[in-house]
């Protein structure tokens, strides 16, 4: 950043990999940011690591039960810590500059909308909180005066090249999408599918969830529910573009013809760092885009046919209400179903279709009702997972 002034930073999800990528930054501009409060789920040895590099007021570990080895790792540091839901609301509501909601899935909503609440700008990765709260979610950003900087790399690039003055002149938004690592795979041979591959993404080092959502595609459907409610377009002003490279991150069309893109190598510090710094612009070790080494960008369009859960999240955002919750919820189930080699791959979709046949599709009007559908989605999923045995 070219200014000195320090920010102060929560990270919530610091062990997760937008967690690390967000503190690699902070590592590299130790002058430019205090860290306020980190947060991580089970990996109580990792968040007492950062803790000690770091040096929060505060460490939340999300499992309870976990309390007592974080409070035994950080005896005698000074570093306050705490466990369970609660507890990571709370942090997510200290006074900070910026929060970097980087917890994944919909555990992220609550502390999500605890920062949002305070009215601080918050970094939002955790995509499947808009997908399953989006209306709620944005009118709190609008209500507390919060302000929204998108950390997936597709909404970042919308948001740079995005003419926020003149909404009226945007025609489209263009997400792009790699295709995941089964883009050229025969769909014939998707049922043998194995977690280690589905995880193996062919450009970006993600987390475990994300990286399947990446194979099924259902990541890009999230994503384009995720673009709906970050930006003042219409449902159908929305597509996907595939671009195996991952160089352009996604596009913007204006009604004259013009098109606006922003490109980069696909390493989500680019992303991470223009929200850290945003306004202003920051440092990252990034590799510099090399366009003539890379040579040839190419495109195509996506095959929803092949990648059912693509098509799964788009008629989700189209039927409104509670659809994209439990869309969302059942997708939770499916993957983590999947990654621990209950039901195959090709499952994923079945059971998502079949746990949106089978749930009321009633709008949420708070918070609670959205968990209320998430559990319940949740409840549906794992009794048709049961019924496929
Ligand atoms: P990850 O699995 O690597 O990390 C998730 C983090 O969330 C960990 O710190 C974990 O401790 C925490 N967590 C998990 N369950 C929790 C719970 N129940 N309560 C509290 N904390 C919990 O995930 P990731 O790949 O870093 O993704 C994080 C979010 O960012 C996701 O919503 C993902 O869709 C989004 N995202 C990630 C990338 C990427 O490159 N990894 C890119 C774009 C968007
Ligand atoms: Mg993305």
């Amino acid at each position: 950043m070219t200014q000195n002034a320090t920010k102060t930073i929560t990270v919530l999800g610091a062990t997760g990999s937008v967690g690390l990528s967000t503190l690699d930054l902070v590592r590299r501009a130790p002058e430019e940011f205090r860290v306020v409060a980190l947060t991580a789920n089970s990996r109580v040895q990792e968040l007492a690591a950062l803790a000690k590099e770091f040096r929060p007021a505060v460490a939340v570990i999300g499992r309870q039960d976990k309390y007592p080895e974080l409070k035994d790792a950080l005896a005698g540091t000074g570093i306050e810590c705490a466990a369970g839901d609660e507890a990571l609301a709370c942090a997510a509501a200290m006074t900070a500059d910026i929060v970097m909601a980087a917890i994944v899935g919909a555990a992220g909503l609550a502390p999500t909308l605890a920062a949002v609440r305070t009215g601080t700008t918050v970094a939002l990765a955790n995509k499947e909180c808009l997908v399953c709260a989006g209306d709620l979610m944005m009118q709190e950003v609008s209500k507390h005066g919060a302000r929204l900087l998108p950390v997936d790399s597709e909404h970042n690039a919308i948001f740079q090249v995005f003419d926020v003055n003149h909404t009226n002149t945007v025609k489209r938004l263009v997400l792009t999408a790699s295709g995941g690592p089964f883009l050229r795979r025969n769909s014939a041979t998707f049922s043998t599918i194995k977690p280690s591959e589905a995880v193996a993404h062919p450009n970006w080092d993600m987390g475990a969830k994300i990286s399947v959502d990446s194979a099924t595609m259902m990541n890009k459907g999230l994503e384009v529910i995720e673009a709906f409610h970050l930006f003042p377009v219409e449902k159908d002003q929305i597509d996907i573009l595939i671009h195996p490279q991952s160089v352009i991150h996604s596009m913007v069309e204006y009604i004259d013809g013009s098109t606006l893109a922003q490109l980069g190598s696909p390493d989500m510090r680019v992303p991470i760092a223009s929200c850290l710094a945003w306004p202003d612009r920051m440092q990252t070790p990034a590799r510099r885009l090399d366009l003539a080494a890379i040579g040839s960008l190419t495109f195509e369009r996506p095959d929803y046919e092949k990648f059912k859960c693509m098509a799964l999240a788009k008629a989700a955002l189209n039927i409104g209400g509670a659809a994209p919750a439990v869309l969302n919820a059942a997708n939770e189930v499916a993957v983590a179903a999947f990654l621990s080699e209950q039901i195959a791959f090709t499952d994923i979709p079945e059971i998502v279709e079949q746990t949106l046949h089978k749930c009321d599709m009633k709008e949420p009007h708070s918070l609670p009702n959205v968990i209320e559908i998430d559990v319940e989605a949740r409840r549906v999923a794992v009794s048709q997972i049961a019924q496929l045995k």
